[in-house]
Parts: structure tokens; C-alpha cells; sequence
């Protein structure tokens, strides 16, 4: 039984963007949303940390869209210079947190201990995780990619209790995909989906696992995007470099069933 209330798309903006193109880019995505898109949509929009405050405002319009962050401090507050803490992010109208996306588990070797305590900061005030997982191509050509996938849920996500889990989104997003042009198959999308959600019944309950968001990210645009959402356990995705376009966005947007 598909759960409509899982749908949502995220745009995933990385370290691009000016102050007045983001607004910009938001401009085009409000309009076009207003014109064409009238239905129930959750929409998240991922700026650089810089810009959420201004675009909390430019959106504040439209219910449907939420800002978020792509990173957060795994501290409360102090002498950590250079980092933002969940509770800054809050204070500025953010909604969503990414954590864990594979650049930053790979350029800044963010541990599973990290993670878990990002999240936590992050449900601590209310806000939603958006937490990614994935194996990079080596695991998937030598065929462990489930066990990767299960061990950095189970060594971070699945440590929260079941009341904090149910305000996870997890965004399933194979290494080998981002910004590469190479899509995960229908197949391979759906296969791992269900698996992450089996996983997160199993540890869980199957209430929590129908309720879960689950996201696809990985060279996702407005061609591929109506096939993947169609997917049982699909629930939308997280978008990289087609965020970065609003006519390509608002058409991924559109392709949720
Ligand atoms: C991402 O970085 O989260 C992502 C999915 O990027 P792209 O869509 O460009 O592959």
C-alpha cells in the first residue's frame, strides 16, 4: 500500500550559488510551483548554510517548501570554530539537516559516531535528518553492497529509538550515481529500497518502516525521475545537480506519482 504522505523532494544545492542567484533559483521554483504545481508536494531546498536565513523568508509563502542545511556540528555550542550547531539552524527557519552525504563521509571522514550524534542534535530540536547512505562502486561490482548500506544504518541511524526514527527521512544515494550520469537501474533502486526498509522493520516495527521516507539520490533528473518515483518503495529522491536548474527541479517535483 503506497503512503502518499512519504513524498518529498529535496534539492541538494552543495557549495554553489551567489547570494542573489540562490534567491534567484528560489524565485523561479516558488513561481513555478505556484503556476503549475497545485497539489500537496513536500518540497526541501538545501542551500549553502549561508543563504537559509533569506530564503526562510522568500519561501515562507508556500507551505510546502522547507530549507535546510547540508551539514551540521556534532557539538551542542562552543569553541569549534567554523562550525554551525542544529540549534543555529532552527533559529533560522530551517526544516532538514543532510547527514552524512558521501562527500562528506569521504572528504571530511565523518564517522559513524559523528553521524549519530548529528542526527540526534538534529531531532533534539525538531527538525528533520536527512540521512544518506551508499556504497561506492567498488562494493557494488564486488557484490557487498547490502552489507555496507546495513552497516552505516546500523552503526549510526539505527542506534536512535523508535521515537526518533520516525522523524528520519533516509536518502539511499549509491556513490557511484552522484553526479556521474550513472542511475541506478528501476532494479537496483528498488531492490535496495525495500531492503533498507525490511531493515528498518526489522529493527523497528512494520508501522515505522510503511511510514519511513525514503529517498533515491544519484543522477536523478526530470527524465529518469517519473520511472524511479513509480517504484514501490521509492519515495521521492534527493537532487544534486538538476536542483540546481528550476525548470529540471519543478519537473522532478511534478514526476511524483
Ligand atoms: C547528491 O549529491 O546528493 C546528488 C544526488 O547529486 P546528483 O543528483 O548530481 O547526482
Amino acid at each position: 500500500m503506497r503512503n502518499l504522505d512519504r513524498k518529498l523532494v529535496a534539492g541538494n544545492w552543495k557549495m554553489n550559488l551567489l547570494r542573489q542567484d540562490a534567491q534567484g533559483l528560489m524565485a523561479e521554483i516558488i513561481g513555478m510551483l505556484a503556476d503549475e504545481e497545485s497539489r500537496d508536494v513536500r518540497v526541501a531546498i538545501i542551500p549553502p548554510l549561508v543563504h537559509i536565513g533569506a530564503l526562510v523568508q522568500q519561501a515562507a509563502s508556500d507551505k510546502r517548501i522547507g530549507i535546510g542545511a547540508q551539514n551540521c556540528s556534532d557539538k551542542v555550542s562552543g569553541a569549534f570554530t567554523g562550525e554551525v550547531s542544529a540549534s543555529m539552524i532552527n533559529s533560522v527557519g530551517g526544516k532538514y539537516v543532510i547527514i552524512g552525504h558521501s562527500e562528506r563521509r569521504t572528504y571530511y571522514h565523518e564517522s559513524d559516531e559523528q553521524l549519530l550524534n548529528k542526527t540526534k542534535l538534529v531531532l533534539a530540536e525538531k527538525i528533520k535528518p536527512i540521512f544518506c547512505c551508499g556504497e561506492s562502486l567498488t562494493d557494488r561490482n564486488s557484490g557487498n553492497y547490502f552489507e555496507i548500506v546495513q552497516q552505516q544504518l546500523t552503526n549510526s541511524l539505527f542506534e536512535l529509538a523508535i521515537e526518533d526514527i520516525k522523524n528520519c527521512v533516509i536518502a539511499y544515494e549509491p556513490v557511484w550515481a552522484i553526479g556521474t550520469g550513472l542511475t541506478a537501474s528501476p532494479d537496483q533502486a528498488q531492490e535496495m529500497h525495500a531492503f533498507i526498509r525490511k531493515l528498518v522493520a526489522e529493527k523497528y516495527e512494520d508501522a515505522i518502516a510503511d511510514q519511513t521516507t525514503i529517498l533515491y539520490g544519484g543522477s536523478c533528473n526530470e527524465k529518469n525521475a517519473k520511472e524511479l518515483f513509480a517504484l514501490p518503495d521509492v519515495d521521492g529522491g534527493l537532487i544534486g545537480g538538476a536542483a540546481l536548474k528550476s525548470r529540471s527541479f519543478v519537473d522532478i517535483i511534478k514526476a511524483l506519482p
